[in-house]
């Protein structure tokens, strides 16, 4: 049975884990939190790099069921579209929805990892352990064992939560006691990105426009920016391994310039670090997990743990948020249940989901490298901002996942990808013409509702 009194480690305090950690303090649990490195808020990590990630409505709700929504937007910059430059500098700047106040939010990761951590303070019944990395789970008896402190320690519990991330010790815990009744994937691509950036001016401000996602596609590799709070943007590059584009090519000056100059010549003075933050900052991998079961015994993982994915719908986090607040939901509902039945519950409602966001974020790896730029492509966006303008009960395929968070992934996916087909079709014939009134636009949404059946 499920008894407030019982103890409960979770492991790993990143975003996941500490809004986890948050909302079972709330609801009066005993929570022990283990990180295994230092406390962020004393230590600069990774070699100090300013990580931003796009926050959007799944990640605020669930923010805001612990009540820390208006606090997480202090920290954040609004994103209304993507500004997307081409070769010759020109810019094009494209909305993300056509109903007013929606757009997503760049955040940096520090700052709201420790905003929660910062919350967590409030409660007496929670204990954090920095620097006490989990080697392995006993997962029969919930015992935990890891180095803490030069020391070597065991301690049981009567729940353990995994959200130590897409490497996690917790799930290869489960699976090594499943052996092969346990399904796990994961697919790395053949490319990799690297953090740089663009610094504040000299007087504190934005170099480029501020409330937008930037976007420099070019084919089968792109780069993007978020801004920061302080006025610099982290920079990101996607670039495939191998090839003449490729990061085993480009190692060094004058190849990287030359690149630089080649495909991005508008942010060749925009970066004056180019060269240091080549070097400084690693090559990180970008991959996919999918796997079953996401618990064993009392034991259960939550977050990349069970289901991590590309970054290029801007949802790993958002879809790690909205996994406490659907276990929330399932906890409220079940708490007279075993903590096993809750946890085969928690998979059998959300695993259609992340499977589904997997999905779309590398349907979106295309759309952004390749697409964004592609003439249909345009004329399709361009009468999805006028139909959700004129007609906001309309949503297309990216405000489905984005902003109607009421909806699952699965069912955004469902009915964004048949939109899709249905409006990329229609734009591709030779007779299309945008249309103007109002009467033509609800003719293509009625036409559209027949054909898709929705
Ligand atoms: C380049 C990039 C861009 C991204 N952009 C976005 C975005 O714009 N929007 C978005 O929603 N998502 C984005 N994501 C995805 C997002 O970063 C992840 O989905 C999110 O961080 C998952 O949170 P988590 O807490 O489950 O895992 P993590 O953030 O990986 O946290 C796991 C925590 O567990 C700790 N840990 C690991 N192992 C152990 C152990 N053995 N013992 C103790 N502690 C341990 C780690 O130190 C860490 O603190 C992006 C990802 C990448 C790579």
């Amino acid at each position: 049975m499920i008894e407030l009194t019982q103890r409960i480690a979770i492991v790993g305090a990143g975003l996941c884990g500490s809004l986890l950690a948050i909302n079972l303090a709330q609801r009066g649990f005993n929570i022990n939190l283990f990180e295994k490195r230092t406390d962020l808020r004393k230590d600069t990590i990774e070699g100090g790099r300013s990580i931003n990630l796009a926050l959007s409505n799944r990640g605020l709700k669930a923010l805001a069921m612990v009540g820390l929504e208006a606090e997480a937007r202090k920290l954040c910059i609004p994103m209304e579209g993507r500004m997307i430059h081409d070769t010759s500098g020109q810019k094009r700047f494209s909305q993300y929805s056509g109903r007013e106040n929606e757009y997503i939010n760049s955040i940096s990761r520090t700052g709201l990892n420790a905003l929660l951590l910062d919350k967590l303070e409030e409660y007496s019944n929670v204990n954090v352990f920095f620097e006490a990395a989990i080697d392995t789970v006993d997962v029969v008896n919930s015992i935990i064992k890891y180095d803490y402190l030069d020391q070597r320690l065991e301690e049981s519990f009567d729940v353990v939560f995994g959200t130590d991330g897409a490497g996690s010790r917790v799930r290869k815990s489960i699976y090594t006691e499943l052996g092969d009744e346990a399904e796990y994937s994961s697919e790395f691509l053949e490319y990799g990105y690297k953090e740089l950036e663009i610094p504040a001016s000299v007087d504190g401000g934005f170099q480029i426009e501020n409330n937008a996602l930037h976007i420099w596609p070019r084919g089968h590799f792109m780069i993007i920016a978020l801004p920061n709070l302080d006025g610099s943007f982290t920079v990101t590059m996607f670039n495939p391994y191998e090839g003449s584009v490729g990061f085993n090519s480009l190692k060094e000056d004058p190849e990287i310039m030359a690149y630089f100059q080649e495909y991005f010549p508008d942010l060749v003075d925009l970066l004056p670090a180019l060269q240091d933050d080549f070097d400084d900052h690693p090559v990180g991998r970008l991959g996919t997990i999918k796997c079953a079961p996401w618990h064993f015994n009392q034991t259960c993982i939550m977050g990349d743990a069970c289901h991590a994915i590309v970054p290029f719908y801007g949802q790993g986090m958002n879809a790690s948020f909205e996994d406490v607040y659907v276990f929330d939901q399932l906890l409220t509902d079940h708490m007279n249940k075993s903590w096993p039945e809750l946890f085969e519950r928690f998979q059998i409602e959300r695993k259609p989901d992340t499977d589904a966001i997997a999905d779309l974020a590398l349907d979106n790896f295309q759309e952004m490298q390749d697409k964004v730029d592609d003439p249909e492509f345009i004329k399709k966006r361009k009468l999805e901002m006028l139909l959700e303008k004129r007609f906001p009960a309309y949503y297309s395929k990216y405000s489905l996942v984005t902003f109607k968070d009421e909806l699952s992934y699965e069912q955004a996916m469902t009915q964004g990808r048949a939109q899709d087909a249905y409006l990329l079709g229609l734009c591709s014939q030779e007779s299309f013409q945008q249309p103007e009134t109002d009467k033509e636009l609800e003719a293509i949404l009625n036409d559209m509702s027949k054909a898709l059946k929705i």
